[in-house]
């Protein structure tokens, strides 16, 4: 098969890995940056074209779409969608779950746990607002947030309401929830592939840190998971639509809670804490799924 990897960055980590496993597999790879294509948009015969070449012969696509050009490698991935090309995760699925809280009215309505959260671009009534998850300690988000940046904790009343009135100055959206305090600093990532949670590790945040953001100083190890948490990730990239999902949630009192479901989870810390080959299980996917694909359209 010829595989496209959309991602800007032949160089990175999860990119080389692809590529690698491609090849290991007897396929072609061929490393697409979305921002340099160019559509051709018609009825007859879409196309695409890249480094001055129409891109054809496409069997499937591994969309690495970061988070800052969601909006333009999602059209393009929609465009290989045009041509009938395969691809792991659909354009759809991903501009979902890059709206946080679309992400879990989503996950809300699929019955799939989640801590208690608060939504608010304006509040007028800020107090109400922190009453409304449980009050404090709360923990505050900037919507637009990545790598544990924009995360704060606010463990009394008067913290949370200068953050919060601080974060609407700069008219930011923001989401309020209610800390999971018995997480200890921690969280589970489960990497699901198709129905299935291939790989999960713990990440344990810094001494005197909540966020266990590797970014963040976090450490990352290997741990068994429940069947509820092997279920509660499973079901929650399914709500989300996704084949492939990085799905991080944290352990509760009362059960695996999701904090987030991300559509182009990381290789490399995933793949290090467990040792395993995820690229390959990604690329052994794509063939028993293009393929059908493939076979169902000749019928
Ligand atoms: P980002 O998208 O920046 O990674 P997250 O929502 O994943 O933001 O939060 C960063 C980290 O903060 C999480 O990995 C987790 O360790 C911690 N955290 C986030 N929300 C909560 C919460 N409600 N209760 C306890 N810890 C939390
Ligand atoms: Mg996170």
């Amino acid at each position: 098969m010829k595989i496209g990897i959309l991602s800007q960055n032949a160089n990175l980590y999860s990119t080389r890995r692809l590529r690698e496993a491609c090849e290991q597999r007897g396929h072609e790879a061929v490393v697409i940056n979305a921002l340099r294509c160019y559509m051709n948009i018609n009825s007859v015969q879409p196309s695409i074209h890249f480094e001055g070449h129409d891109l054809v012969g496409i069997d499937a696509i591994i969309p690495r779409i970061g988070a800052d050009i969601t909006f333009y490698g999602c059209s393009v991935l929609r465009q290989f969608e045009m041509m009938n090309v395969f691809s792991i995760n659909q354009s759809i699925a991903i501009s979902r779950s890059r709206d946080k809280l679309r992400s879990l009215q989503l996950l809300s309505r699929k019955g799939v746990g989640m801590p208690i959260t608060g939504f608010a671009s304006k509040p007028d009534d800020v107090k109400d607002l922190i009453k409304m998850v449980g009050g404090t300690p709360v923990v505050i988000k900037l919507l637009e947030g990545t790598q544990g940046i924009g995360v704060v904790l606010a463990e009394t009343q008067k913290a949370a309401e200068s953050v919060i009135e601080a974060f609407m100055g700069l008219k930011a959206n923001i989401m309020i929830q209610e800390y999971i305090a018995e997480a200890g600093g921690a969280d589970i990532r489960c990497f699901v592939l198709g129905d299935k949670v291939i790989a999960s590790m713990k990440r344990q945040a810094a001494e005197g840190e909540f966020r266990s953001n590797l970014h963040r100083g976090g450490s990352a190890s290997l741990v068994r998971i429940t069947p509820e948490e092997r279920r509660t990730a499973v079901a929650a990239a399914k709500a989300m639509g996704l084949n492939v999902a990085g799905v991080d949630l944290l352990r509760s009192n009362r059960g695996p809670l999701i904090m987030e479901v991300n559509s182009s989870p990381g290789l490399e810390g995933i793949e290090h804490a467990t040792g395993k080959d995820i690229a390959g299980m990604i690329i052994e996917y794509i063939e028993k799924h293009a393929n059908k694909k493939r076979r169902h359209q000749q019928q």
